[in-house]
């Protein structure tokens, strides 16, 4: 799949509900009304829809939400998935999470073939991890990582940028991550959904996070990419690798080689535009795949170059209703 651009779309992201144990404030609203759940793709559609972008070129799927591990019965659609990985037709599956499930799930996600994961943990405080995610423990999430690491997973930490709530734990954050062998990703705060106060006060621009943290340690610059939008580099003191993903300081559009799908659905060219593709009507309309494969083309060829968000400090409206729990993180 190339898109008008001359990209190569080989990573799709799969949001498998938009529903989450966690109310993170700058992710949702409290009181969210969630998709009922008759509009959900079946896990077998999703299969059959993974499997559809498989067969045109995607070698990396992330399985997002909401939270993934809140889909009953989760782990059957990467048992299902896995058998891509057996026959090398995929070269990665993974997940992003918020980990309050993984303590249960590390083990069954790796006998399915997953190697690597990414667990969002904003703070190492206890109190302003309840503050951050209004329903969530901190205990449930740091027996999670240690799960994943006793199965084997590979585990990189995503940590949101808030402006003068998790500022300042930024260095604690990357040694401990460095500490327990673990890759930290630094993510700037996105304009994504309505959430229950303004978020222009929570943004927080990674250049100044990045020169802060140069004056503590040294950065080098690194090649490594995994396929995502982080640039990355090595921290000389603590040996581990820092991710910076800057979608607002620095537009990462033009090696883009991403689509998402939505639970329902919904493929979205890009995160950052309103622009969709419904495939659950051609994928419901026969049972072979050649109706949405047509649709996927057909998708593929309006990919736009590149999102336009930005944080409007004259309006609160978010730069796009959609919330991040929709289209998938
Ligand atoms: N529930 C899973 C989790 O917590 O990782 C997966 C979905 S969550 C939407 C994916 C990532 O998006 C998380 O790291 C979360 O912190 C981040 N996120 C959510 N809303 C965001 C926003 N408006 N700006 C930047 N990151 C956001």
């Amino acid at each position: 799949m190339i898109d008008p651009f001359g990209r190569a779309i080989s990573y799709l992201r799969v949001s498998v509900t938009d529903r989450c144990d966690f109310r993170c404030v700058y992710c949702m609203a409290e009181d969210m009304t969630f998709l009922p759940k008759r509009d959900l793709l079946t896990l077998e559609e999703l299969d059959r829809l993974c499997s559809a972008f498989i067969d045109k070129g995607v070698r990396k799927i992330r399985i997002t939400g909401g939270e993934p591990l809140v889909r009953r019965n989760i782990v059957s659609l990467f048992e299902a998935l896995g058998r891509h990985l057996r026959t090398g037709a995929l070269d990665e599956l993974t997940l992003t999470t918020n980990g309050s499930q993984l303590e249960r799930f590390a083990a069954p996600l790796k006998a399915a073939g997953v190697r690597r994961v990414n667990v969002s943990l904003d703070t190492l405080d206890r109190e302003k991890f309840k503050a951050i995610t209004r329903w969530g423990e901190l205990g449930k999430v740091m027996a999670g990582l240690r799960a994943a690491q006793a199965a084997g997973l590979q585990v990189k930490l995503n940590l949101v940028a808030l402006k003068g709530v998790n500022e300042g734990e930024i260095p604690e954050m990357l040694r401990f991550a460095h500490g327990e062998g673990m890759d930290l990703t630094l993510i700037e705060t996105m304009p994504l959904g309505d959430i229950d106060g303004d978020r222009t006060g929570q943004y927080l621009p990674l250049s100044l996070v990045r020169a802060r943290l140069a004056e503590a340690f040294t950065l080098q610059d690194l090649d490594y990419r995994t396929g995502g939008p982080a640039r990355y580099v090595r921290v000389r003191e603590t040996g581990g690798r820092l991710g910076f993903i800057t979608p607002l300081t620095h537009n990462f559009c033009e090696s883009c080689n991403r689509v998402r799908v939505t639970c329902t659905g919904t493929l979205y060219m890009c995160l950052g535009q309103e622009d969709a593709a419904d495939l659950r009507a051609p994928l419901r309309a026969s049972e072979g795949n050649d109706l949405l494969a047509c649709a996927i083309d057909e998708a593929i060829s309006r990919k736009p170059k590149g999102h336009d968000f930005v944080i409007d400090r004259r309006s609160s409206r978010p730069a796009l209703a959609r919330h991040m729990s929709v289209t998938g993180g």
